[in-house]
């Protein structure tokens, strides 16, 4: 597909995150299936966090869906930092656990990174080890952050050659909003990494060819911060109370506003998050067939 944000259509173009995502899991499908061996995803799950357990049960059917075995390590609230090393320690030493994951939020003793760092860089199937991350500046062979990965394939599915374009990210932490600058600067794009303490952001926003918000903040981005035709990908997951009182889920850009002004727009849901999940998938048949 070719397609330009100097020459966009109107109203922009519903990025279908989900149907990305479905033709993803059919190709790792595929390669499971011809794999002759067991692919499986080995998760460390801490506590009872009630959010972090159903995205574990979810993950077990996404898995069991494209023929993954999954294992779901389970430890208690209270273990501290060893007892999560030393599990980690384990698996890294099976041979035939060739991907690692680690829920979070981890018990509030235990130091995050630390554990991320200790995940073998060829089973870090969500690129969250400094390693993997580092090697993305290279542009050597690494597994790269889910969502970062997520973010590019959904730029890259509007067909617009990023080479020279102008790019602005915003949000900059380590695990997604740097690494989608930098999977960007790879692509030769011109790219600007902005933050909370960036200074007048509209401007910056405005002059985008490509905008991805990896924020947080629902509602941030509003149509005049918006170039026309531009693509726009929203990141940014919040949890807000609707005019009804209801609890719903929102992206950090105003998406019927934005619709109207944007070349190609992600929905929240059904943009970045199915297309993340796709990734994790993608990553764990990769760290198994080519680790
Ligand atoms: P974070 O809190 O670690 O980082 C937020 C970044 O945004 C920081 O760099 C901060 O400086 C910047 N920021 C905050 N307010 C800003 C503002 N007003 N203007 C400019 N920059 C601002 O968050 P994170 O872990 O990077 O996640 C960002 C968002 O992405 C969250 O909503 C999170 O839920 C979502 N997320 C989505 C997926 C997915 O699969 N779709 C995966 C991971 C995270």
């Amino acid at each position: 597909m070719s397609a330009s944000p100097s020459n966009p259509p109107s109203p922009a173009q519903i990025i279908d995150g989900k149907a990305l995502a479905y033709a993803v899991r059919r190709q790792v499908a595929r390669r499971v299936a011809e794999a002759g061996r067991p692919v499986r995803l080995d998760a460390v799950i801490s506590g009872d966090d009630r959010g972090a357990d159903l995205y574990a049960r979810n993950q077990q059917k996404t898995c069991s869906a494209v023929g993954m075995e999954y294992h779901l390590h389970r430890l208690p609230g209270d273990v501290d930092e060893a007892g999560v090393l030393e599990t980690i320690d384990r698996l890294n030493r099976i041979a035939d656990v060739t991907a690692i994951m680690v829920h979070l939020p981890l018990p509030e003793t235990v130091e995050a990174e630390r554990i991320q760092a200790a995940i073998l860089e060829s089973k870090d199937v969500e690129g969250v080890n400094p390693a993997n991350i580092g090697n993305i500046v290279y542009g050597r062979r690494s597994l790269v952050p889910c969502t970062a990965l997520a973010s590019v394939e959904l730029i890259e599915s509007t067909g617009i050659d990023l080479r020279g374009r102008r790019c602005v990210v915003v949000g900059a932490s380590n695990i997604v909003g740097k690494p989608i600058a930098v999977l960007l600067m790879r692509a030769e794009a011109t790219v600007v990494s902005t933050n909370k303490y960036t200074e007048g952001l509209t401007e910056l926003t405005r002059s985008a060819d490509v905008l991805v918000s990896a924020a947080g903040v629902p509602g941030l981005i509003s149509a005049d911060m918006v170039k026309p035709g531009a693509v726009v990908i929203d990141v940014g997951i919040n949890r807000i109370t609707g005019p009804d009182g209801e609890r719903m889920t929102v992206g950090d850009v105003c998406y019927d506003e934005v619709r109207a002004v944007a070349g190609y727009v992600t929905p929240v849901p059904g943009g970045v998050g199915p297309m993340t999940v796709a990734m994790l998938l993608r990553n764990t048949v990769d760290a198994a067939l080519e680790g």
